[in-house]
């Protein structure tokens, strides 16, 4: 366990120390944030030592719906997260707290109601998470209560962990995951068998499913119970194509645990001991996109603008949203003319997921041939994806972009090639794009090309773009001549 602060001289110590009338304090408060979960979960491990008492809380604090969060997905998922959470709890002798307000004057009322003398949560990477984390220390030291904060449950391995010589952070993946894999991966941990939680520390209704507007209609279901039935499905039945399989357009052989992964209903330390000890090439493919998931927390942990900022500037003068305005609508609406990019985008807003080569592809035709500043692209993303993940969208978003960490800023994907590629017969298209259903490959992908009666038969527009300007409109703004 990495956990930050001096644990043991925390133990048994008490505000009844200068009060003899007060009992010495055995509670512990586990905050749950982007953790939810009972496997693998190191704070309320350490909080359980020594069968101490916990209070398993969860704020909904509205300043993290004010930064973007509350969007209608994520709330669902976070709904069905946290009431398989508090089953759990219940199935073990608990129950979950759920407070509402601010997350710092929570913990510290609910620490106060229970008699606690420590808090135990997992460690994040935002600027958000971390000046948070720091108002919740000074706040809770105040009170004579001590934060442990521990570093390896959202993560395998830990920002910072590794780092080359002469920086703070790797900006260039390959190096970052050779390092990343020879580092010791601490073991799993069991759920825990029982959870005693103090009487008298009232709780909120648990946020419901029900009442959430403008839900996806395909939006897959949360929960730990969920994602470790989908993990062990998926090792079994396909961890073995991925290698093969991973940029298949239509046949969606990746894990789809990215919201599990956001949400902490999973462990990426167990994920990647699952996977290695399946072992093969599927393995080694899925274990190294875990690396990616970690490579990007550790650029943000460093550079925390980089959630709104370009991490290397190419002095882009980006078209805005309003003077590009029908382009993106065309973009977000999936008409763009271009069936694969329309395909992908119409699978966001019907799943609230879309595959990794989608979200390549969509992005590069935002940022590159659209030429539109890549964060109305990444807005739209985080509006809808159940997995919107600050590290993972924008820093995913800016290596498109080219202002982030790909070390060929100026690739531009061609999605006709592209589609040919990773979608070769079409199927991918056909199923996002009814009003191409009759076609076939190729032509699925190039419905310009069709002459006559045949294009009057397929109610689906033009490009809004022709390949060739686009590029020649990126090329002058980046200056490639
Ligand atoms: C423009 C753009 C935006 C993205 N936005 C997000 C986002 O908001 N949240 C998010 O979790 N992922 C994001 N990704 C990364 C990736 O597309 C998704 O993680 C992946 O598609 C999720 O599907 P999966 O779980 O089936 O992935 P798998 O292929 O099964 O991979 C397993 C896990 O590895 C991690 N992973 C995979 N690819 C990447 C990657 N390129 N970068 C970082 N981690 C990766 C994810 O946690 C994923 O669940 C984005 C990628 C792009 C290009």
């Amino acid at each position: 366990m990495a956990a930050v602060g001096d644990k043991s001289s925390a133990r048994g110590a008490s505000k009844a120390g200068s009060d003899p009338e007060m009992v010495t304090m055995n509670v512990s408060v586990v905050l749950f944030t982007s953790d939810l979960r009972l496997h693998d979960h190191p704070p309320l491990r350490a909080a359980l030592e020594d069968g101490r008492e916990i209070v398993p809380l969860f704020v909904r604090d509205p300043a993290v719906d004010g930064a973007g969060f509350a969007v209608p997905n994520r709330l669902a998922f976070l709904a069905d997260c946290l009431s398989d959470l508090d089953a759990g709890l219940r199935e073990r002798g608990g129950r979950l707290v759920v407070r509402h307000g601010d997350l710092v004057g929570e913990v510290c009322r609910v620490a106060a109601e229970a008699g606690a003398d420590e808090v135990h949560m997992a460690t994040d990477v935002s600027g958000h998470a971390r000046r948070r984390e720091d108002r919740l220390r000074r706040a809770l030291e105040a009170d004579g209560v001590r934060l442990h904060v521990h570093d390896t449950v959202n993560v395998a391995v830990a920002p910072g962990a590794v780092a080359p010589a002469a920086s703070d952070h790797f900006a260039v993946f390959t190096p970052y995951f050779r390092h990343w894999s020879q580092q010791p991966l601490r073991e799993p941990l069991g759920a825990p068998r029982t959870v005693r939680v103090p009487d008298g520390v009232g709780s909120g209704s648990l946020p419901s499913r029900s009442g959430l507007a403008g839900l996806s209609e395909g939006l897959a279901a949360g929960g730990e119970t969920e994602g470790r039935t989908r993990l062990t499905a998926w090792l079994r039945d396909e961890l073995a194509s991925y290698e093969e399989g991973h940029d298949d357009l239509a046949g969606d052989v990746t894990s789809r645990l990215s919201p599990h992964l956001h949400f902490g209903t999973l462990s990426s330390v167990e994920l990647v001991h699952r996977a290695r000890r399946a072992g093969g090439a599927g393995a080694d493919a899925f274990v190294r996109q875990l690396a990616w998931r970690d490579f990007h927390r550790q650029v943000l942990a460093a550079r925390p603008d980089a959630a709104v900022s370009d991490y290397r500037t190419r002095n882009d003068r980006w078209r805005s949203e309003a003077e590009a305005r029908e382009d993106v609508e065309a973009w977000k609406e999936g008409r763009t003319g271009y069936p694969i990019v329309d395909a992908a985008m119409r699978q966001l807003r019907y799943e609230g997921w879309m595959h990794n080569r989608g979200r390549l592809l969509t992005a590069s035709f935002l940022a590159k041939t659209l030429y539109v500043d890549w964060r109305v692209g990444s807005r739209y993303f985080l509006d809808l994806l159940v997995d919107g993940d600050v590290a993972n969208n924008q820093l995913n978003w800016q290596w498109m972009a080219g202002t982030g960490t790909d070390s060929r800023p100026n690739r531009v994907l061609n999605p006709v090639t592209q589609a040919k590629r990773y979608d070769p017969d079409g199927a991918y298209v056909r199923r996002w794009v009814p009003e191409l259903r009759s076609l076939e490959a190729p032509v699925v992908h190039e419905p310009w090309k069709l002459r006559g009666l045949d294009r009057a038969a397929v109610d689906y527009p033009d490009p809004v773009v022709g390949l060739p300007d686009g590029l020649d409109r990126f090329k002058r703004a980046r200056g490639l001549g």
